[in-house]
């Protein structure tokens, strides 16, 4: 399999290259795309020996370039987009965060090159867009997110599916009131419970906002509506989503808690192979596994991201860049966590919806919703 990942520095970049390590046979390395961490990918480049790499500086491409001269070095967005749209690929990973991740899906779409995601703003931002031109290209969208690689694995007619149920760990604060929540430090929102991810998606994994973009995703992906779609809290970790059908018969993905699993399978779908964690799954260790359901007042940013997915159009555009930017403040102390949610409605109450976006129109509302949260937050 030749592949490409876009944004190998990352959590996921960087579990890729450890799936791809051991199936040295099996994967081939075209491209490598990191961001500012040089360091880290030039022991990535030294590990997969790809042909092409691209940084996000013209600076750290020139000096990419001079320590490996055979290497072809590319930089800046073109340089996404130029990986992406090589044909050699045969799938690209794209694990890049942020809005950088849509125009380079995009352009592998257009050269029918199949897309394992793991970029959420792709599909929140343009899942419109995106995936008729994937159907139109006959390209496989391959999500991997670990809630919908679960659901990929447990669809089947999609007809016959009375709902999709996504789990939610509930995150740091499921215990806590709301009170506890408000006065939240940006370290303790940090702390994880289960998942060791970036900082992001930390933060949007405390206030639910994470399965809200998770929701806006599932409709798309599975072109399923959003009245079926259901969030249950499942502190464990263990079930990582299902799909109910109309007779009443639930079938689930499990297995302990790990994105090696995932990412594994994006890669080498249709195909499974022994994973990297040799450990098999033990419904006795796994022990109890609670259910709950999610509670809209301590965590309102789900409930958000229903409302902005269900009307379309570039609500859920600005609910992302405005919650995105607002998290952003928060890292930097400029705001408390309750009003990353707070901003975010204000902005989507602002915004004057358009329907049937173009991309130009997607970016634009990006933009500016970005821009009035930032002039917000300053201090
Ligand atoms: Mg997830």
């Amino acid at each position: 399999m030749k592949i490409s990942i876009l944004g190998s520095t990352g959590s996921i970049g960087r579990q890729a290259i450890e799936v791809i390590q051991k199936m040295p046979d099996y994967f081939e390395v075209v491209s490598l795309c990191g961001g500012d961490n040089i360091d880290l990918l030039k022991e990535q480049i030294k590990l997969v020996n790809p042909k092409n790499v691209s940084v996000k500086s013209e600076e750290n491409a020139l000096k990419l370039q001079k320590e490996f001269p055979k290497i072809n070095v590319l930089y800046g967005e073109q340089g996404l987009v130029d990986v992406a749209s090589d044909t050699t690929n045969e799938r690209i990973l794209v694990s890049v965060s942020g809005k950088t991740g849509l125009k380079p899906t995009l352009a592998a779409i257009e050269k029918n090159i199949d897309v394992a995601l793991a970029n959420k703003e792709t599909l929140v931002m343009a899942g419109d867009i995106v995936m008729k031109r994937a159907k139109e290209k006959g390209v496989k969208i391959l999500p991997v997110d670990s809630e919908h690689g679960a659901i990929h694995q447990c669809l089947k007619n999609r007809d016959e599916v009375e709902k999709l149920i996504i789990t939610a760990s509930g995150g740091p604060f499921r215990n806590k009131t709301i009170e506890d929540i408000k006065n939240a430090s940006v370290e303790e929102t940090l702390h994880h419970p289960r998942w060791n991810m970036g900082k992001k998606i930390t933060i949007d994994s405390a206030t639910l906002m994470n399965k809200g973009l998770e929701v806006i995703e599932a409709h798309h992906l599975f072109d399923m509506p959003y009245e079926k779609i259901q969030v249950v809290v499942h502190p464990q970790s263990i079930v990582h989503s299902a799909v109910e059908y109309v007779d009443g018969s639930v079938i689930a993905q499990l297995g302990f808690p790990s994105m090696h699993i995932p990412i594994q399978y994006t890669l080498t779908y249709p195909y499974r192979f022994e994973g990297i964690e040799t450990r098999s799954f033990d419904f006795v260790k796994a022990g109890r596994l609670d259910f709950d359901e999610p509670d809209l007042e301590k965590f309102p940013c789900l409930k958000l991201a229903f409302e902005a997915g269900k009307q379309g159009g570039t609500l859920p555009v600005v609910m992302n860049a405005a919650n995105e930017e607002a998290v952003f403040a928060f890292l930097n102390q400029k705001i408390s966590l309750w009003e990353i949610y707070e901003i975010t409605k204000k902005m989507m109450e602002q915004h004057s919806n358009i329907l049937n976006p173009s991309l130009d129109e997607i970016f634009e509302t990006d933009r500016i919703t970005r821009l009035s949260v930032q002039n917000l937050t300053k201090i």
